[in-house]
């Protein structure tokens, strides 16, 4: 899919000329001649980055730059500031804003490619995991999208690359208000040094004695731990087409010396937020992937993940030809609890006996909550001497003590009743053993409940 790029310009010639030099590159260009405008366009999902000028009338470029990196909708796009000329007082003001990066009027080709190839790059990693966040917005207790808005991008341990004691000092002393800086002169030690220990980001000087500062970037953008740390250099004029050639290999971002302190802490806040934006979704998709398979009152599996486990389960145990056996559990009379004690004492019993089955089964069975108070268990590989022994001793763990109710100042007897079958030869699928284990069941309830039933194996 090709890229779109807003371009934001209250001058039709130069809104004229980015798009030309865009389309050329197979870009899809969209302009806008004013704040509002792009605000309303990126709002809308309609571009992945945007370039855009710092004067205009009316709303000017950090005002709009500000917008957008404070809502959440648009926070995560990447926005290259087009500058007139090359003010430091600008260039500081938009980082301070949230800009991901600068280019300065007029526009030099190479670099107006290489950064936005290397923004677009960026973008996409995080793009999937936002879709998939977006797509499950069962986050539990933190929005994902809040928390991304809101971090300072502070607090972060960084590892900086650089020979040059005096260099070294001045960069880490401008770093070291908000992070913690290790300075490592030899890049060979440098490299064992972030394949050992978690660093948020690495410095790298281009200026190495005997080393391509290059190659040491390339080498940490493939360490396999740094999956996405960021890495910045550090490069000297003269070293324009190795900032662009690092660029295009996925380096995040470089400064050029004379380092300005405060353009080096903007840059390195705004890789943190970026690579704390990305942590942040990963983790949220990771705990809705988990929720969307959990029972939230017993921490059981619920039955969703039962439906999308037992098949495959199955299938492979029919293919090996070995036993699994299904037990199907119900809480005797559980009606009376709730109506005696309460529908809150219910609760408990239910988390309670949840965790007391859990101590009486192993890591690879599956023990989900299938209904109200009923639970499956499936115990793949169980004979049927042993499966019955295991459905025999949860039986008599839960009659053997009482369940605490009320925050432990009552107590309340309960019973199980359980059905057991096993996978046949003949079955179609786990249904029909499920059916069988629901059928022992109503036999073990028939019979005086407290007890445990099987269907001929
Ligand atoms: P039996 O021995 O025949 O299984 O009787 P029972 O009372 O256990 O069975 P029945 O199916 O009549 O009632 C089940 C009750 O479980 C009814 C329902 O209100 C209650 N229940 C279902 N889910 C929950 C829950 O999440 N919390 C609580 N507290 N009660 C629940
Ligand atoms: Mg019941
Ligand atoms: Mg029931």
């Amino acid at each position: 899919m090709s890229a779109r790029i807003l371009i934001v310009d209250d001058l039709f010639p130069n809104v004229k000329l980015l798009e030309t030099k865009l389309s050329l590159e197979y870009f899809d260009v969209l302009a806008a001649m004013n704040g509002p405008d792009a605000l309303a366009i990126c709002e809308k999902g309609l571009c992945d980055l945007v370039l855009l000028d710092v004067m205009m009338p009316g709303m000017d470029g950090f005002e709009v730059c500000t917008r957008l990196k404070n809502n959440p909708a648009t926070a995560h796009l990447p926005v290259v500031m087009v500058t007139a000329l090359d003010q430091p007082a600008d260039r500081l003001r938009g980082l301070d804003v949230g800009a991901d990066d600068f280019l300065t009027k007029p526009i030099d080709d190479v670099a107006l490619f290489a950064r936005v190839r290397n923004l677009l790059r960026l973008k996409a990693v995080t793009d999937e995991l936002r879709s998939r966040a977006l797509a499950s917005r069962d986050f539990g207790i933190v929005d994902p999208f809040a928390v991304a808005t809101a971090e300072t991008g502070h607090g972060a341990s960084i590892l900086l690359v650089e020979d040059r004691a005096s260099s070294a000092g001045r960069l880490a002393g401008a770093l070291e208000r908000h992070h913690a800086v290790t300075i490592e002169a030899d890049p060979h030690a440098a490299l064992a040094r972030a394949m050992k220990d978690p660093f948020d980001l690495v410095l790298v000087s281009l200026a190495l004695e005997g080393y391509d500062g290059l190659r040491l970037c390339s080498q940490l953008r493939s360490l396999d731990s740094a999956r996405a740390m960021p890495v910045m250099m550090i490069a000297d004029e003269h070293d324009r087409d190795r900032v662009i050639r690092g660029l295009d290999f996925g380096v995040h971002d470089y400064l050029m010396r004379p380092v300005d302190r405060n353009e080096l802490v903007a840059r390195v806040r705004t890789q943190m937020r970026r690579r704390r934006f990305s942590d942040t979704l990963r983790s949220a998709v990771q705990t809705s992937m988990e929720l969307a398979v959990t029972d939230g009152l017993t921490g059981l599996h619920n039955r969703r993940y039962l439906d999308s486990h037992l098949g495959a389960l199955f299938d492979e145990a029919a293919r090996r030809n070995r036993p699994v056996a299904a037990l199907m559990l119900d809480i005797d009379r559980f009606k009376a609890i709730n109506d005696t004690h309460g529908h809150e004492a219910g609760d408990e019993v239910l988390r309670a006996f949840a965790a007391r089955i859990r101590t009486h089964t192993r890591g690879v069975d599956i023990v989900a909550r299938y209904g109200g108070e009923e639970v499956v268990i499936i115990l793949p590989d169980a004979e049927t001497e042993e499966a019955h022994l295991i459905a025999e001793r949860i039986r008599e763990r839960v009659e053997a003590m009482p369940f605490a109710i009320q925050r432990d100042s009552r107590s309340v007897s309960v019973t199980v009743s359980i059905g057991v079958a096993w996978r046949r030869r003949e079955d179609t699928g786990p249904a029909d053993m499920l059916k069988r284990a629901d059928l022992a069941l109503y036999q073990a309830k028939r019979s005086g409940r407290n007890r445990v039933e099987a269907t001929a194996a």
